[in-house]
């Protein structure tokens, strides 16, 4: 199944201090964000029980799929952390284009079980124990995106274990590995339709749906907002993790059409900041109601609701949900 593309590995040697905010400038162009290597730690360093000091450096590696537009990419992380040297110094990163083998065996070293709200995320290739309560997405995301370690990913799966009720119909728009539909159909959605229109995603999110066994509830499709209009099915809610002006489009285009009355949209994929007023702004134009709002590092994630009481004069119990 190897498509032949290449990897470009950036490798930051930071400062422990200094590692978040590099990470942070990383993982705005790495579709499967960011790894830490902490380097191998011998027997005399610690052990079970007592764990070793941290290191004063460790290792903040990305990989940048050598695609269209990748130069940029490049050129956007060499200017942003250089900007970050000026105020915490550390050296320039090093760059390695490496083959797709070269780059799974380098992810799946470095990529490991995730816990997110109830949701345990476990790479098909590591053991993980459930806690009681506990739900599993089993995930090989090859090179879809979506792997829990990208902050947008995770505030996705945080509003959604706050928003979703058992029962529901769920639209997943751009679902890439399949990970945030699958996530929706373990917290008990009755139906999820996850859509993407890269179809590398659309063949990886579908083998992920067998793996969890959700074939009967996710059904996983070619396409965005344009074929879920034509459908003309209403949706209790709508996920949508892409970037600002997708959903900005997505907005003028009908999204809050899909919802039914009382339901509930979660977008991710900007920055806090302007791209998160311009988005706040198009789901308001759309007659949503904004009312919650998740943020990590600088990413943001925000709610929704098309309320019922604009369609049928009466509120809802939950109107009054607010997260600033
Ligand atoms: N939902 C996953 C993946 C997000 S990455 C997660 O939260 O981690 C964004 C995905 O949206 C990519 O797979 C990309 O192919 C897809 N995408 C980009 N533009 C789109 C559009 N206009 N309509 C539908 N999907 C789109």
């Amino acid at each position: 199944m190897s498509t032949g593309i290449r990897w470009l590995e950036i490798a930051v040697a930071a400062p422990t201090e200094a590692a978040e905010a590099i990470a942070e400038v990383l993982s705005r162009y790495a579709p499967h964000g960011v790894a830490f290597d902490y380097g191998p730690i011998s027997a005399e360093e610690g052990d079970w029980e007592h764990p070793p000091l941290p290191r004063d450096t460790l290792t903040v590696l990305a990989y940048l799929p050598i695609v269209e537009g990748w130069e940029e990419a490049r050129q956007r992380v060499e200017e942003g952390l250089w900007h970050l040297s000026q105020i915490l110094p550390f050296p320039p990163p090093r760059f390695r284009v490496i083959d797709e083998e070269e780059w799974a065996e380098a992810w799946k070293a470095h990529y490991d079980v995730l816990r997110v709200g109830p949701f345990v995320i476990r790479p098909t290739w590591r053991p993980a124990e459930l806690r009681p309560g506990e739900l599993l997405i089993e995930l090989d995301p090859g090179m879809a995106f979506g792997t829990g370690a990208h902050p947008t990913t995770r505030l996705c799966l945080r509003a959604l274990a706050e928003w979703l009720r058992p029962g529901e119909r769920v639209l997943d728009l751009g679902t890439g590995s399949g990970i945030l539909a699958i996530a929706a159909a373990r917290r008990g959605a009755a139906g999820v339709w996850a859509l993407d229109i890269d179809p590398v995603a659309v063949r990886v999110a579908g083998e992920n749906v067998r793996r969890n066994g959700l074939s009967d509830r996710v059904e996983v499709g070619q396409g965005s907002l344009e074929e879920a209009l034509a459908r003309g099915e209403g949706f209790d809610g709508i996920l949508a993790n892409i970037l600002a002006p997708v959903i900005r489009r997505f907005c003028e285009q009908g999204l809050s059409v899909l919802l039914r009355p009382g339901g509930w949209a979660v977008v991710s994929g900007f920055l806090e900041g302007e791209q998160e007023a311009s988005v706040r702004e198009a789901l308001e134009a759309a007659g949503l109601r904004v009312c919650g709002r998740w943020a990590e590092a600088d990413w943001v994630a925000l709610g929704a609701r098309k309320d019922a009481e604009s369609v049928r004069g009466e509120l809802e119990p939950d109107r009054r949900e607010m997260r600033h």
